[in-house]
């Protein structure tokens, strides 16, 4: 994935988690309003969290999450799922 239209808004750092939406761990507010990822470099295929099921959270890629979260440049049209058009993460 090209990652230079990544608005690093921070959005996809969050993910359904025993019917809630969860902040990862990893994931730093900046002062001037943006968002890093604190292991970035290590960061794929990490477990980031353990469900209450006992299976691992892992790291994707933004492009393998498939979730449409508002704003994102990453967006595909066919991760548009639910009967009001959008599998939208809302934060
Ligand atoms: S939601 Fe999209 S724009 Fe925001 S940080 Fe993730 S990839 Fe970047």
């Amino acid at each position: 994935m090209n990652e230079d239209k990544c608005k690093r808004c921070g959005k996809c750092y969050h993910y359904p988690f025993a019917n809630k939406i969860k902040r990862c761990k990893y994931l730093v507010d900046l002062d001037n309003g943006l968002t890093e990822c604190s292991i970035y470099d290590e960061r794929l295929k990490k477990v980031i969290d353990i469900t209450p099921e006992g299976h691992p959270v892992l790291c994707l890629m933004r492009e393998k999450t498939k979730f449409w979260i508002t704003g994102c440049p990453y967006n595909k049209a066919v991760w548009l799922r639910n009967k009001n058009g959008k599998h939208e993460v809302k934060l």
